[in-house]
């Protein structure tokens, strides 16, 4: 079977590695080659690690290596000069974080991001 590129947002020195479109100024949280908004030139751009949870929620089934009740949300990660991408996170230990709550990313565990309330990271 052939492999297929994990497309999951990965962190380099506490920042998500991405790209920002340099004629549309979309933020991505994907390397990809092209704008998905317009296809026009992308350049890098990293994101975070700061940012703000537009919706979250506690999830009661288990899936895969997380055991319930686990926390997702997604949030907007803070662009050098404008907003950056919406990821999905998952909160270390876990709780409520209500859409507006100030988070930080804590980093990508291999693939999925972490993030804790904003000020209580490493
Ligand atoms: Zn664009």
């Amino acid at each position: 079977m052939p492999e297929v590129a994990d497309p999951r947002p990965r962190c380099d020195g506490g920042l998500v590695v991405g790209v920002r479109c340099s004629e549309c100024a979309t933020p991505s949280a994907w390397v990809v080659g092209r704008c998905p908004r317009c296809l026009g030139q992308v350049v890098p751009e990293s994101f975070g690690p700061i940012g703000t949870v537009w919706s979250s929620a506690n999830v009661h089934v288990a899936v895969g290596e997380y055991t319930p009740t686990y926390t997702l949300a997604y949030v907007d990660l803070d662009g050098a000069d404008s907003i950056g991408p919406r990821v999905l996170a998952h909160l270390r230990p876990g709780g409520e974080v209500p859409p507006g709550t100030r988070v930080e990313i804590d980093g990508d565990d291999g693939g999925d991001l972490w993030f804790v309330p904003a000020g209580t990271g490493a």
